[in-house]
């Protein structure tokens, strides 16, 4: 096999492929619309066309398609040939610069929230050239914006886009003032930490509840679980290994920097990361990366599980967001450098973001609301739903020190010494890491915290980029206008400190005191379920924050309020229906045949013996009968709920139904069905065990 530089992006048609097949001409005007976001001609778009369809066929690939995420939160594809007949009766392969531009794909049964009617059916895809267009599976794959008829974006990628665009706007605003003059652009880079679990298919596909829900809706804990913290960071075994192998291999080939892989917390959990890229870049790679887990834990045997929480009792999967700001030139905008006191184009992007997660706490928490996340956040494994920064001791010092306007007294670096004259020594981190803050400084970048492992990454980034854009502009425009720069800018950092000095917490963010302390002291919004947290979207500071930056209109904003409700709602309703169908058809047969047999040994022993001879089975059968009243009396209390929620037409009238009376109803019945489980007989349980599902890969 070839090396790993040899064979990587050879599924990409990237920058150098296009500089080796494409005329000089055409390359510099394709590179000037990826870059500076020029118009493309027709007629370039045509020689485009043309290299990536030789290129592609040259790797095998039959079909081309336009690769969009759709509101659906996965990604879509439709394959067209490039077969064309020819007057001989056979057929030759194009691709015109007008497929490469522009796609119509029926629309019609993609969610759009309202934004068009059903028989409206037209939507159109239009190519993002600033993502590569790469071959997945004999198809080449070309990244595009999704909208309809009228120009509403359908997408995800459209509104990141416009965000990227906006803070680049400001932020190049504000590098001017500090004189700043070599930079065309300012780009946000994200390297998005993926966790996941990986399941015997055979064990898998025996669970209802996994196949249809990715969760386990049932399921006693087991002896065993993450108590011993054996599994983080141990020894990765073989037939995990043999998947991560091929896994990197397959993500190599299409470009993806897949870097860090590593065992997990939970039994069977794992992590991927790769190395960070531009925001549009690292969001269309994490969609990828996420698909091509799924595949190739297929070819293993193994199903990849996503989910955000497929087993009570052990933790779930999370994704991290690492962001930061940086130039065209190669300079990250968060670097705080030596001396971050004296950095004040450091400490005004630092107030920038600090402003930003302030104000907007409620679109960076609605951002990550699904109904799988709601069941992390705050359950003391993942950071509350409470959203606060973690600065670190020097820059808390800082700040405190311009707050206070007294003279800020550094601490020495501290050398690290190890304790064997063979270890090398190192200067220690400015910054400790705090594994328990949503939103937390490491070093030169924001580490957000909060995104459930199955989350586009898009609408994280979309508010957050939005956000700190808004506080760039409302700087910018004060500085632009300043008497004296210096002592504006002095005043604005101190009284941004001041002002938002609430959202700064460096303690133990699963703590119940530091709740009790933000809700109640510091007035921070804890927004704990989806149903909680969506309805803020459509507030009226955050309508007129994203439209004013131009990331969404105000119809947008009301299709993906209806659309991430509506799924929260269906996602429930789902595994509620689930739920009553193990429990009626699986879980209540299966104690009954317990029961039975019971009943007959009990009997036999009677006749033979005494009465008093049954008293284990005589104990045993009360038991279990009574679970069985209890089990049919919290499934009917299921069903008449989930009736309620069905006939409940408002969207956010049936989310409050959902969270309020359906989710706990679920939790009822799940309690009463884990004590079956551990009080019947296993040859009678009819689904495998959290035992065989968590510690059956080898
Ligand atoms: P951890 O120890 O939390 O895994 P790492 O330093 O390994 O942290 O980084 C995790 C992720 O952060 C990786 O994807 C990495 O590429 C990314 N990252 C590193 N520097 C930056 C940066 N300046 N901007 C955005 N992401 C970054
Ligand atoms: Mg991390």
């Amino acid at each position: 096999m070839n090396s790993v530089p040899e064979y990587f992006g050879s599924m990409v048609f990237d920058d150098r492929v296009m500089k080796a097949t494409l005329s000089d001409a055409v390359y510099r005007s394709l590179k000037k619309t990826i870059d500076e976001g020029e118009a493309l001609q027709t007629d370039v778009a045509n020689v485009v066309a043309d290299a990536m369809k030789e290129w592609a066929i040259a790797r095998g690939a039959t079909h081309f398609t336009h690769w969009f995420q759709p509101l659906t939160g996965v990604t879509a594809e439709k394959h067209d040939s490039f077969i064309t007949p020819s007057p001989d009766g056979r057929v030759i392969m194009e691709f015109s610069g007008k497929e490469l531009i522009m796609g119509e794909p029926d629309a019609s049964s993609f969610p759009s929230g309202g934004l068009r009617a059903t028989f409206e059916a037209r939507g159109y895809t239009a190519w993002d050239p600033t993502s590569y267009a790469f071959i997945k599976e004999k198809t080449l794959c070309i990244p595009t914006a999704f909208c309809s008829y009228g120009g509403e974006a359908l997408d995800k990628k459209t509104p990141l886009l416009r965000s990227m665009e906006s803070l680049n706007k400001q932020a190049l605003r504000i590098l001017k003032l500090f004189g700043v003059k070599d930079v065309k652009y300012v780009r946000t880079s994200v390297g998005p930490e993926q966790e996941y679990f990986l399941i015997d298919e055979k064990v898998f596909n025996q669970r209802k509840d996994l196949v249809l829900t990715g969760r386990t809706l049932f399921g006693a804990r087991p002896p065993k679980g993450q108590e011993l913290s054996d599994h983080y960071f141990g020894s990765i075994k073989p037939r995990v290994s043999a998947y991560m192998s091929e896994l990197n291999d397959e993500l190599w080939k299409l470009g993806i920097l897949a870097k860090t892989q590593h065992n997990e917390v939970a039994p069977s959990q794992h992590e991927i990361a790769p190395i960070y890229a531009t925001t549009n870049i690292a969001t269309d790679h994490n969609q990828l990366t996420m698909e091509i887990m799924q595949k190739v834990a297929a070819r293993h045997g193994l199903v990849c599980v996503l989910h955000e929480k497929p087993f009570a009792a052990v933790n779930g999967s999370g994704k991290h967001n690492n962001w930061s700001m940086a130039t065209d030139t190669g300079v990250n905008l968060l670097t705080p450098g030596d001396t971050p006191y004296e950095n004040a184009q450091f400490l005004l992007f630092l107030c920038a973001v600090i402003k930003a997660v302030d104000d907007y706490q409620d679109l960076l928490r609605l951002s990550v609301a699904t109904a799988g996340n709601d069941h992390r956040l705050g359950a003391n494994e993942a950071p509350p739903a409470v959203v606060s920064i973690f600065l670190g001791d020097e820059l808390t010092a800082i700040m405190d020190a311009i707050v206070n306007d007294v003279p800020y007294v550094g601490a020495e670096k501290t050398v690290m010494k190890l304790g064997a004259s063979v270890l090398p020594r190192f200067n220690r981190d400015a910054t400790d890491r705090n594994r328990t803050s949503p939103f937390a400084f490491t070093g030169n970048k924001f580490e957000f915290r909060m995104l459930g492992s199955s989350n586009s990454i898009a609408c994280a980034n979309i508010m957050l980029n939005a956000a700190v854009a808004e506080s760039l502009e409302i700087y910018a425009d004060r500085l632009e206008n300043a008497e004296n720069f210096e002592t504006a800018l002095h005043d604005m950092i101190q009284k941004t400190f001041r002002d938002h000095r609430r959202i700064i917490f460096n303690g133990n963010g699963y703590d119940d005191a530091w709740i009790k302390e933000a809700t109640e002291n510091r007035g921070l919004m804890n927004l704990r379920t989806t149903a909680d947290a969506l309805p803020c979207l459509l507030s009226k500071k955050n309508v007129d924050m994203l439209t004013r930056q131009g990331v969404y209109s105000v119809a947008e904003l009301k299709s993906r309020y209806e659309i991430t409700l509506e799924n929260y709602c269906k996602t429930v309703n789902i595994e509620g229906l689930t739920m009553v169908d193990m429990s009626r058809r699986d879980i209540l047969p299966a104690i009954e045949a317990n029961v039975k047999e019971l009943a007959e040994t009990c009997q036999a022993k009677t006749a033979i013996l005494s009465e008093s001879a049954c008293q284990y089975e005589r104990g045993r059968l009360g038991k279990l009968c009574r679970l069985v009243d209890e089990i049919d009396a919290a499934t009917s209390t299921l069903e008449s709920v989930l009736v309620k929620y069905k006939t409940t037409d408002d969207v956010t009238a049936a989310s409050v139904v959902i969270r309020d009376e359906v989710l706990p109803a679920m939790a009822e019945l799940r309690c009463v069905c884990d004590e079956a489980e551990s009080f019947t007989a296993e040859k009678y349980w009819p689904f495998p065990t959290y035992e065989k599902l968590l510690f059956s890969v080898r």
